[in-house]
């Protein structure tokens, strides 16, 4: 391309400006970002909720700098509105003006879902954490936590071992059902008493206000906070109807290319949270992955160059260190797909396989680092894996 404009601040954005000057590419770059700050990594927000603050988080350079490797950057600068042109590439509004670009790469990642008139917190920002961090000094405070998906979890699990008094309210019947099903996420249930957290699940939350909580019971719960952690939901809204979107994200192929409604759209890719990618060995894979903001860029790079793809496409994979034990996920299994769970979930370790047919769809890993491994070399081949499971597996079954 004779320039590539990259639409986001995060990881996504970074890495592909990075993988554009590692491939030789050495024309025009320019990037457009809204946080006002150099890309950082998200993950340490919930996991060192407590005991990092901005200075540390925002250091955090992810090992590249920015400004050293594009011509113009501009982390201020929200992109308003795209048009797609005929010929290739797009025309993206700014406040300061428009920029045609016959390469454009959306970037822009995700925001928490909120929910509209509920004093609470969300978090997805070191600003955000920053606030939070705020809203638990001076003491212990009572946090409630709507949500017990990965972020909710990790946050619950720091502030409780720092001594707040937290709750937990899930309105589904396990923790992390969305990701993992009921079955398995009830595996994770006796984590939060262990822990000192109070998790109400089937808890439907009417209203919070600046006082606490109205459950749809009628009761009342108090707090000093509440975070409300009920997913994320891809940053597609300035591009209003520009391109056809698929569960709210830039539908994208296999080479990241933005699928139009015959094909993909000539100079276009998306990557990141704000991507759903279509993939031979997965299906439809939603961002919400770190892993893939890290290695996506470097495929749609290559692809967009020219130049060969190295081993299998990237695999979902999830890592999260929540109330005390480590999480390893890989893969994405579906609501209907077949568990098996190796070792003993209430012992020092165990992992979840799913399978459909005799294909191995996900495994999830938890405090069993060798399982890591092998969990990771399954998933490392351009087909998903087949083993044969045990029908009844025993304790000391694993992933070898
Ligand atoms: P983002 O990180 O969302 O970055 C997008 C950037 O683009 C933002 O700076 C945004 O301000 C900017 N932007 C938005 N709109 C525009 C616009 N119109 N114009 C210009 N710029 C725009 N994943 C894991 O796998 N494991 C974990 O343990 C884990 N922990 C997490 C903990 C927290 C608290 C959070 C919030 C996320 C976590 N994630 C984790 C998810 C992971 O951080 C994301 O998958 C990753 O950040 C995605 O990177 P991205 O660059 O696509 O998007």
């Amino acid at each position: 391309p004779a320039d590539v404009l990259v639409v986001g601040g995060g990881l996504a954005a970074l890495r592909t400006v990075a993988a554009l000057r590692d491939h030789g590419y050495d024309g025009p770059v320019r990037l457009l970002g809204a946080e006002g700050v150099a890309p950082y990594d998200r993950p340490p927000l919930s996991k060192h909720l407590l005991d990092r603050s901005s200075p540390a988080w925002l250091a955090d350079d992810l090992g590249h700098d920015l400004h050293a490797l594009a011509d113009e950057v501009h982390l201020a600068r929200p992109a308003r509105a795209l048009r797609p042109l005929a010929g290739g590439g797009a025309v993206v509004t700014t406040d300061e003006g428009e920029l045609t670009s016959s390469c454009v790469v959306l970037a822009t990642g995700a925001h928490a879902t909120t929910v509209p008139g509920w004093h609470a917190r969300t978090l997805h920002t070191a600003a955000d954490a920053d606030g939070l961090r705020a809203a638990l000094a001076g003491g212990p405070r009572r946090l409630v936590v709507v949500g017990a998906g990965w972020v909710g979890a990790e946050v619950a699990g720091v502030a409780a071992a720092a001594g707040h008094a937290v709750t937990v309210l899930e309105a589904q019947a396990a923790p992390l059902s969305t990701a993992l099903g009921a079955q398995v996420g009830a595996l994770t249930a006796p984590w939060y008493a262990a822990a000192g957290v109070d998790l109400r699940t089937s808890a439907r939350v009417a209203t919070v206000d600046g006082t606490g909580i109205l459950l749809a019971d009628g009761s009342r719960l108090a707090a000093d906070a509440v975070l409300v952690a009920v997913g994320a939901r891809p940053a597609t809204r300035w591009l209003a109807d520009a391109v056809p979107l698929r569960a709210g994200a830039v539908a994208v192929d296999e080479s990241y290319r933005v699928l139009g409604p015959s094909g993909p759209l000539p100079g276009l890719l998306a990557v990141g949270d704000v991507a759903v990618r279509r993939s031979a060995r997965h299906g439809w894979v939603p961002g919400g992955h770190w892993d893939e903001a890290l290695h996506g860029p470097d495929v749609l790079v290559r692809r967009l160059l020219g130049v060969p793809v190295e081993g299998p496409e990237p695999t979902p994979y999830v890592f999260s260190t929540q109330l005390g034990h480590d999480l390893t996920m890989f893969g994405l299994p579906g609501a209907e797909d077949r568990v098996t769970v190796l070792g003993d979930p209430t012992g020092t370790g165990w992992t979840a396989l799913w399978a459909r047919g005799d294909l191995v769809t996900g495994a999830l890993v938890v405090d069993r680092p060798r399982d890591v491994g092998a969990a990771r070399r399954l998933f490392a081949r351009d087909d998903l894996p087949r083993v044969v499971l045990p029908d009844a597996p025993g304790p000391d079954d694993d992933l070898r």
